[in-house]
């Protein structure tokens, strides 16, 4: 099988459009070395890139990607751990000033996990992966008579908070966060409607953010 041709001409694209733009902040970049402001957790779903949502440049986000977005808690038993070594060296290294839990729509994993689905794979990594948002699954207590789409929304949103609470227990984080360095944050995208919500920290509920721009845009006009 050659190299997917839809890459060359992804990359075509890239080379006539952005890097035409960015090559000096590139170049900058390669010499100065990075130093993102914000780390983003988020899920691998191909439609949900954190870099596209936000419209990142280069050297803007240091982001970490696996299913579902999840961190599992702080666990210093020497095994390798990617998505603990991704945050050491973003806290430690990098110091970045805010990471993002982004959640979202239609979540594969969370789905999985709300239907009790079967093992995915002889080795059922997704099952056991997913058992980690099990605290959010407490939290929300059971689906009862909720309908399914509800819920799983529910769910999805209760997860970027388990996870924040998961943050929350490497030393490294909870003594920045105290000190008022680094701060933690709730986000979700609605692949459909393409909205993204924010957690306030306050109420535990997720809001619109950017409304007035969203309205202008999707709203259709009255004549
Ligand atoms: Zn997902």
């Amino acid at each position: 099988m050659p190299f997917p041709q839809s890459l060359i001409d992804g990359y075509r694209a890239f080379l006539n459009g952005r890097l035409r733009a960015e090559q000096d902040r590139y170049r900058e970049l390669s010499q100065a070395g990075q130093s993102p402001q914000v780390m983003v957790i988020s899920c691998c779903d191909s439609r949900c890139a954190p870099e596209t949502i936000f419209d990142a440049g280069p050297g803007e986000l240091f982001v970490a990607r696996n299913v579902s977005g999840l961190v599992p808690p702080y666990t210093p038993d020497g095994a390798a751990r990617a998505v603990s070594a991704s945050l050491e060296f973003a806290v430690q290294s990098l110091r970045v000033k805010h990471i993002v839990v982004l959640g979202h729509a239609q979540c594969g994993g969370i789905r999985a996990y709300a239907e009790e689905a079967k093992p995915l794979s002889p080795g059922d990594f997704i099952g056991h992966w997913m058992a980690l948002i099990e605290p959010a699954a407490k939290a929300l207590g059971p689906r009862g008579a909720m309908p399914l789409e509800e819920y799983l929304t529910k769910l999805e949103q209760a997860s970027v908070v388990t996870t924040i609470n998961n943050l929350m227990t490497f030393p490294c984080v909870k003594i920045l966060v105290e000190r008022g360095k680094l701060t933690l944050h709730g986000a979700y995208f609605g692949v459909a409607t393409g909205k993204l919500s924010v957690l306030d920290e306050k109420t535990g509920a997720f809001a619109p953010v950017a409304t007035e721009d969203y309205a202008r845009i999707f709203n259709a006009p009255r004549f």
